[in-house]
């Protein structure tokens, strides 16, 4: 499972940070992704309950910011950001278009601590 090593790594940051900032709760980390980055976020949480268990992190709640999908158009230069991946552009309705955004893979973004 994709979300085990994340969830792996994620850890050690959080790790890395309490070492040097002897904070000795986390309350809950924050993190993005993109829209279609193939991270299923019931099995993200599944994976952080479980390995996340006995270290500083756990019990700590998960806020997952969802990147939109960001699309250019070679056509008519636009960039759109939408929900999903649609291969036209709702501009001028051309086929020539790319995916710039929304599949970022997991990051974290900030925390909560004391
Ligand atoms: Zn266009």
């Amino acid at each position: 499972m994709h979300e085990l090593s994340l969830v792996n790594s994620l850890l050690e940051i959080v790790d890395d940070y309490a070492s040097r900032e002897s904070f000795k709760t986390v309350n809950c980390l924050h993190l993005s992704m993109g829209r279609l980055s193939c991270v299923d976020r019931d099995s993200l949480q599944f994976a952080f309950d479980v390995q996340a268990k006995g270290t500083i992190a756990e019990g700590a709640r998960l806020s997952v910011e969802l990147l939109p999908a960001v699309i250019y158009c070679f056509a008519c230069g636009c960039e759109t950001r939408q929900n999903y991946f649609d291969a036209v552009c709702s501009k001028c309705g051309s086929g020539q278009v790319t995916l710039t955004g929304g599949t970022e893979e997991l990051r974290l973004v900030d925390m909560d601590v004391d």
